[in-house]
């Protein structure tokens, strides 16, 4: 076999075609700052979205991944490990929850908690007597059949065959419309207290209350998706504690193992119980690496200075995307929670978000967008100060050079 060359242009021709990644590969990191290949320097605000919230190679991190590498890899769900039953335990502490499920994605996780929603219907009120599952449009809970079915956005799931059935979508925040929707027949609703592919869409106090309610009235589970508001992202362990609204079911992937893939979906011992032995399961569902690591990161993220750094980070993040706009009146709107941020472009950007983000790799920033109109800004929670007002400093000086640039037709989005 001949070695071939690696670059960026080996993406092409050996990798399905489902992503189109940058120019730019990333080859070190340490923190917020990320090295490519050329040694040219960039500070990360996306955390692989989300993912890395306390920064790239935390010592910690790496101390307890390393050290657990020594002892125990996997054994696979024949037998449990300590790791796991610790990361079960802190969970279940932190949270409404009394028993933990844990896979290896968002997606998973979700797919989890579908199916015991379906599950728990089918034992308490028997077979298809009540499977509808309400979702929300611009939702996103990942890229499984299942949950791409659920997920609000049907270009994701078309061209697929044949769909899971009894799942309605209705619009976000739109207390009116679920108001008719959820009824007898309803087992689940499922819902992201922050829109995050979607655009970066905060759900209302009052809406989140009023499924809280509906559900309670009519013998469903509320579902929250914390894929990615979940492990601090909103200044809140989980985001449901800040809003006040307590879900039977509550799912989080992204930022549990800051890198390591793992997931989980955390539920009352009551509807968990509908999980019997063998109805469900995952091979490397709470390996003890993942858990190892996962136990850590919610240990750290979990304390009042972490929490209190995302909401500080958060209003100066906020300040200067507005101070930022009085100069160059790129944005309309300037929304989201704690260090997950979005930043609606004005109509004469509308369409751009991807050009933007080019422009500002250019100068050393990595950004996300939501879609082609909004900018995302979801940096690690314990990013730097310093670093937000370099990352902001460099992503001005790409607005003013774009802005000076002849504007370039819309690039259609990418998604991940
Ligand atoms: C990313 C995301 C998912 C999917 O997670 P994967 O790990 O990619 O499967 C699901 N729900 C939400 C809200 C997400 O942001």
């Amino acid at each position: 076999m001949t070695t071939p060359e690696i670059s960026r242009a080996s993406f092409d021709s050996v990798m399905a075609p489902v992503y189109a990644p940058s120019a730019m590969v990333p080859v070190r990191a340490l923190g917020s700052r990320v090295w490519d290949e050329h040694g040219k320097e960039y500070i990360d605000l996306t955390s692989g979205i989300a993912v890395t919230a306390l920064g790239h190679a935390h010592p910690e991190l790496v101390d307890v991944l390393t050290k657990q590498a020594t002892q125990l890899w996997h054994a696979g769900n024949i037998f449990t490990n300590y790791p796991v039953l610790r990361l079960a335990t802190r969970l279940t502490e932190a949270t409404f929850a009394d028993l933990a499920f844990f896979a290896n994605s968002g997606a998973e996780a979700n797919e989890a908690a579908l199916k015991l929603a379906r599950r728990v219907a089918h034992d308490r009120f028997g077979p298809a007597a009540k499977n509808k599952i309400v979702a929300f449009t611009q939702s996103f809970h990942g890229r499984t059949l299942f949950t791409v079915s659920a997920g609000g956005q049907p270009k994701y799931s078309e061209g697929f065959g044949s769909l899971p059935g009894d799942i309605v979508h209705l619009p976000f925040n739109n207390v009116e419309a679920a108001l008719d929707e959820i009824d007898a027949d309803t087992c689940a609703v499922i819902v992201e207290p922050v829109q995050g592919e979607g655009g970066v869409i905060p759900a209302s106090c009052e809406f989140l209350q009023f499924l809280r309610s509906a559900c309670t009235t009519h013998d469903a589970l509320l579902i929250f998706d914390e894929v990615q508001t979940g492990i601090g992202r909103t200044g809140a362990l989980f985001a449901y504690m800040s809003f006040g609204v307590t879900p039977d079911i509550l799912t989080a992937a992204k930022a549990l193992g800051n890198g390591f893939p793992i997931g989980a979906m955390l539920t009352t011992a009551d509807i968990g119980k509908h999980f019997s032995v063998g109805t469900h399961g995952s091979t490397h569902g709470g390996n003890p690496l993942a858990a190892a690591v996962a136990d850590r990161v919610v240990e750290m993220v979990n304390t009042a200075h972490v929490l209190e750094g995302v909401r500080d980070r958060s209003a100066s993040m906020f300040a200067s995307l507005r101070s930022i706009n009085s100069r160059t009146g790129m944005f309309r709107e300037l929304r989201g929670s704690g260090l997950l941020i979005g930043a609606e472009l004005s109509d004469s950007y509308r369409g751009r978000s991807k050009e933007i983000m080019t422009a500002a790799l250019d100068e050393g920033v990595m950004l996300l967008n939501a879609g082609p109109h909004v900018l995302r800004f979801a940096p690690a929670l314990n990013i730097p100060y310093e670093c937000i007002d370099e990352a902001f400093d460099r992503l001005e000086t790409a607005l003013h050079r774009l802005k000076g640039a002849k504007a370039s037709a819309p690039t259609p989005v990418e998604s991940q």
